[in-house]
């Protein structure tokens, strides 16, 4: 009924942020959705009951398998990403894992990049090899390379663009038609570009995934995760979940959601305010290295303005005076958190080795082009020009001996 309604007409994604999932689970003329704490759901009627079970009528039977609240932030998901299904998972790295694990098998091959998230890596590196999963890690800029990969055969081309936390972006539609003629299914994790700047199930990738706990929730205040792709394939992956465990909490479901429904303002405001801030440090003399897709300096920033349509509330940047002048300047600043998260409406601040990469050695981190002096810089809401003199200041308190040639 309601559902109807929503759908229709409704192209701007804003609008979807707000409203998409909400009708259909609204109880007695609420306007928000309810928490559904109950673990199971009952029935007097024995055959009804039955039909649910088996999947032939919609309903619930526990919480484990799916819950009211979690399937609305699941919809909510799935229609901005222009998904045929999405399922939601306890945490981003749940989604991950149970969608490697659903469907890969002993004996399959896996094509990634060396710059997925740390967690993500770590997979790959210890827990597929165990199960004779075979994995070949490329460099996320060789373009070149990965194809060649992916020609002596593979069942998933696994993706991250733009990457945690170089900001490498990666040229999906190429990757994707590599990956056609090897029949492999594409996942990309769409965690940094949210799907306010990018939709990669458009340009023919097969599963979208998500770090709730990011921007889509966007309060640092729930974890979660989220996959979406055609039907067939989230099935799969589900129907692993419901037995794995690793169910979204109804408590989470509904933080998320609330975080939802100003994602598109937020992700507009981080947008503009991370290029302002990027352009302003890379001529400022006390940095080295600023990584931002949205920079013409960025080598594939071509890539970017094709195939997004904002560059993310997410930069990183490197002091002249490495690790030494991270640890002099972080505590200077005023406005960020000093802390592991990120897509937060508060800015949070961190160097990789500590957040993102905390799992891999220093050595995994050089290989994967990461200096140890890099900080990632997670815009939020606040107003651009406080951040930048945020930053402004507590650049200048910077001891001048520190980076200083010598
Ligand atoms: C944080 C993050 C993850 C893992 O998500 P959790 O919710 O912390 O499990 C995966 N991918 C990216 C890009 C992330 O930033």
């Amino acid at each position: 009924m309601g559902q109807q309604r929503f759908n229709k007409g409704m192209e701007s994604r804003g609008t979807r942020s707000v409203w998409a999932g909400e009708e259909k689970n609204l109880l007695q003329g609420a306007t928000q959705v309810p928490v559904v704490h109950s673990v199971s759901f009952g029935y007097q009627d024995i055959d009804a009951w039955h039909d649910v079970a088996l999947g032939q009528k919609e309903g619930h039977i526990y919480g484990r398998n799916s819950n009211p609240t979690v399937e609305v932030f699941a919809e909510k998901v799935r229609s901005l990403e222009g998904a045929e299904a999405a399922a939601a998972f306890s945490t981003g790295m749940a989604a991950i894992s149970n969608a490697l694990f659903a469907l890969l098998s002993s004996g399959d091959r896996v094509v990634t990049i060396k710059d997925t998230y740390g967690g993500a890596s770590k997979i790959f590196l210890d827990h597929l090899p165990r199960f004779q999963v075979d994995v070949a890690m490329c460099d996320t800029d060789d373009f070149d390379g990965i194809e060649a990969e992916i020609q002596k055969g593979c069942q998933i081309l696994y993706l991250e663009t733009p990457t945690n936390p170089t900001l490498k972006v990666i040229d999906l539609e190429r990757m994707v038609r590599a990956a056609r003629q090897q029949g492999a299914l594409v996942f990309v994790d769409n965690t940094f570009a949210t799907p306010i700047n990018q939709n990669p199930l458009e340009l023919g990738v097969d599963l979208v995934i998500h770090s709730a706990t990011k921007f889509l929730g966007g309060h640092a205040d729930a974890l979660g995760g989220v996959i979406c792709g055609a039907e067939e394939i989230v099935k799969r992956v589900n129907r692993f979940r419901e037995i794995q465990g690793g169910a979204l909490h109804p408590m989470a479901a509904y933080l998320l959601l609330r975080g939802m429904k100003t994602l598109h303002l937020r992700v507009r405001q981080q947008n503009e305010s991370a290029l302002a801030i990027a352009r302003w440090l890379e001529q400022h003399p006390r940095v080295d290295e600023v990584f931002h897709p949205g920079l013409p300096s960025h080598p594939q920033h071509e890539i970017a303005a094709k195939q997004m349509r904002g560059y993310g509330g997410v930069f990183s940047f490197s002091l002249k005076g490495g690790i030494d002048a991270v640890r002099a300047f972080l505590p200077s600043l005023r406005y960020a958190h000093l802390a592991a998260n990120l897509g937060s409406v508060e800015t949070v601040a961190a160097p990789p080795r500590t957040s993102s990469h905390l799992e891999c050695s220093e050595e995994e981190r050089r290989s994967m082009g990461i200096p140890e002096g890099l900080i990632r810089y997670s815009v939020g809401i606040e107003e651009t020009d406080d951040l930048l003199s945020d930053l402004k200041q507590a650049l200048d308190r910077l001891p001048e001996r520190i980076g200083a040639p010598s």
